[in-house]
């Protein structure tokens, strides 16, 4: 959500540009620019990441106990005491009034830096010790005489900032200009909505997260602002599933006996329980004349594929196209294959649309879509732009992404297509988000792999063990079977230190592996050289295969056992997930060997995550709560809005609030036409820009 736009949509000091804006000039303004800052209105958006309390200056000798405190005095002696665990720098200050004792751990760095002569001013946490008060880890920095004191104290806000433009200036600059901007926040809700929340009007938010007299007005200011972000989506997703449900149909498909019994008989194996409850979810769906959106939620290995199949082939029987759009060129391609097998001798045609697809093909492919000639596209997203034409578009099936693009929405809408949704995807929605992203979606889960899988053994080996991981390997291929190793780049780049697939296809091929038949496949081959390789590893000419992540997704190769995820900690751990379900697919033991000396405890946990547990649910929560929602999705490509401030995973309360106060208020103003919501409404219809829900506002 654009700062400016959502906050005034006419012409306004919000939307003046931040070169213009006073204390800012045009070297200030291209870092403002580097940090997302344009104009006014994204200057009062741009939050402060933190505060901070300055207490006075006060003499050593006024200095009590157990509370921040600042002073400003001589350094007299420092001494560097490098005993283990702790190595700590000390420091004494005298001011005239008294002595205090300075103590920083692990502060070897200061050494050169804070020195006997100098003054200083420092703030910290002051405890007495013997009587002599102490600091521990204190801030500090160099003053001189004309370094004016701190006279007063002072509360106030750390804003994410960079060299070329401090945080106090920052700050400066938003105090200067915060009378102008704030004079055009507009309230949003009724006051006795605002009443029963306990929230700060909307203005006064914005004063006070960029003002506070403490920390607890700037919490308050917080709060309101979060509940604004929360409602706003609510209220937009309020609003698309009450048009969807209401006005919009879209085509019936009908399906009977005899039409469920052909394409079954096109599947190699009869479906699980668990598909087949879907399969049944989907055809209510696809027969009730409104329009589909559903999430379809499977663990890897699933078999999420055939069901979706069964949606498309429904709607060819209804004389309706259907695309599948996956998330790489790749598994399009992959799933172009996995569809004309099964298609094979059937009257229905398909075609594949990839950013590789001959220019030629592809016009005849484009032209035999606006016939009607063509049944079933698969492609990228890009497949959706403005020059496709369908005769008939009837379902739109979007596999492992979260959703569809909002301009791909938009696209099919000028087109006027209302087709049917499915949404397939591995990483299970947590509850967290699926109360609010999803909320407008219906969810079908398969929640049982087929029959026959065996649970895939994980464990997690140091780099210098690594030679345990290709011993394993060597004996699984000795007993017929294949395996994957899994490195995080293509080359060496020189830059970093994590291993490539070309240098370890060398290295294995000539060492640890040597006698093995390897192959090498990443992102940057042809498609064709790609098929070939996978094909030979297919058709057992080869034992591994070493790759990059370009096996995450889609590639099914039922006798391969081990895959061996080098420099792992390199992968999120969805990801990490993802690679694992690559194995695990036939009736053999399956094992995953993750390499890595982990840098930090956020990776450690990753691994160790990945161990404990092969549960795609659990690995979704666990990966949210040390992710985060903005990249656990992939950030920018999930079509999810954007929060400033609301993190969803610590806001369930808020959310709940808001879903609440969002369905009240569309049912009492359905259209959000009274006067008090004018301003809600213009915030809106700017943040949902072109999709789907805004046109039909207004
Ligand atoms: P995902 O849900 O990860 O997309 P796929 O659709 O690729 O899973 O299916 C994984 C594998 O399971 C494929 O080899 C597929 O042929 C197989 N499969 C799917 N459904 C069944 C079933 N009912 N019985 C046996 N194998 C199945
Ligand atoms: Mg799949």
């Amino acid at each position: 959500m654009s700062g400016a736009a959502a906050l005034a949509p006419t012409s306004s000091a919000l939307l003046r540009p931040i070169e213009s804006v006073p204390l800012v000039g045009s070297t200030r303004a291209k870092v403002f620019h580097a940090l997302g800052v344009k104009t006014l209105g994204d200057l009062l958006e741009y939050f402060p990441r933190d505060y901070q309390f300055e207490s006075s200056e006060l003499p050593i000798s006024q200095l009590v106990d157990n509370q921040i405190q600042t002073v400003r005095g001589e350094v007299v002696a420092v001494d560097y005491i490098p005993s283990r665990p702790r190595p700590r720098f000390e420091a004494t200050l005298d001011d005239g009034t008294e002595k205090l004792s300075l103590t920083w751990f692990h502060g070897a760095y200061l050494r050169g830096r804070i020195h006997p002569g100098m003054t200083v001013r420092v703030q910290g946490k002051v405890s007495f010790f013997r009587n002599i008060p102490r600091m521990v880890q204190a801030k500090w920095e160099v003053v001189d005489g004309d370094t004016a004191r701190i006279e007063e104290a002072k509360f106030r806000p750390v804003y994410p900032a960079s060299l070329r433009l401090p945080s106090e200036l920052i700050q400066k600059i938003v105090e200067q200009n915060l009378g102008d901007a704030l004079a055009e926040v507009e309230e949003w809700f009724d006051p006795a909505l605002l009443a029963k929340r306990g929230v700060l009007p909307r203005r006064e938010a914005y004063r006070a997260i960029h003002l506070p007299k403490d920390l607890n007005e700037a919490m308050r200011a917080r709060r309101r602002i979060i509940y604004d972000e929360l409602m706003l989506m609510q209220v937009g997703l309020g609003i698309s599933k009450r048009l969807r449900e209401g006005r919009i149909t879209a085509p019936v498909m009908r399906l009977d006996k005899l039409l469920d019994g052909r394409i079954r008989a096109r599947f190699p194996f009869a479906l699980t329980a668990a598909q087949q409850n879907a399969v049944w979810e989907i055809a209510r769906d696809l027969g009730s004349g409104k329009p589909m959106n559903r999430l379809l939620q499977g663990d890897v290995g699933s078999g999420k594929t055939v069901v979706a199949l069964y949606a498309m082939l429904t709607g060819v029987a209804n004389r309706l196209q259907a695309v599948l759009l996956a998330p790489t060129e790749v598994l399009a391609e992959q799933h172009y294959l996995t569809l004309g097998n099964m298609l094979a001798g059937s009257n229905v045609s398909i075609g594949l649309f990839t950013g590789r697809t001959k220019r030629q093909k592809k016009t005849t492919g484009l032209k035999d879509l606006a016939s009607g000639k063509l049944h079933l596209a698969v492609g990228t997203q890009a497949l959706i732009q403005e020059d496709v034409e369908f005769a008939n578009l009837g379902l739109v099936v979007v596999d492992e992404q979260h959703k569809l693009g909002v301009r791909q929405r938009a696209v099919l809408k000028s087109k006027g297509l209302a087709p049917h949704y499915l949404v397939m995807t591995a990483t299970p929605i947590p509850r967290t988000l699926a109360l609010s992203f999803f909320a407008d979606f219906d969810v079908s889960v398969i929640d049982a792999l087929p029959p026959g899988r065996q649970p895939i053994q994980t464990r997690w080996l140091r780099a210098g063990q690594a030679d345990t991981a290709y011993a394993f390997i060597r004996k699984e291929v000795q007993a017929g079977r294949q395996a994957y190793i899994v490195l995080p780049q293509i080359d060496d780049n020189g830059l970093e230190d994590s291993k490539s697939v070309r240098k370890e296809h060398d290295r294995l091929g000539k060492g640890p592996l040597a006698g093995l038949r390897l192959a090498a496949l990443h992102g940057q081959m042809k498609t064709e050289e790609k098929q070939e390789i996978m094909t030979a590893f297919r058709d057992r000419q080869t034992d591994v295969l070493i790759a990059t992540t370009v096996i995450e997704v889609g590639i099914d190769v039922p006798n391969a056992t081990v895959i061996v995820i080098d420099n792992a900690e390199r992968f999120g751990l969805s990801q990490l997930h993802q690679l694992r379900g690559r194995v695990g697919r036939g009736s053999e033991s399956s094992y995953c060997l993750l390499i890595s000396d982990p840098p930090n405890e956020h990776t450690e946990a990753r691994l160790r995550a990945m161990t404990q547990t092969t549960d795609g649910f659990e690995i979704a929560e666990m990966d949210l709560k040390l992710r985060g929602p903005g990249e656990f999705f992939g950030t920018r490509q999930h079509g999810l809005p954007e929060f400033k401030l609301a993190d969803v995973t610590n806001e369930m309360e808020l959310l709940h609030q808001a879903k609440e106060d969002a369905l009240a208020l569309l049912t009492e103003d359905p259209r959000l036409t009274h006067p008090t919501h004018r301003h809600l409404r213009m915030a809106l219809s700017k943040q949902l820009g072109d999709s789907l829900a805004l046109a039909q506002i207004g």
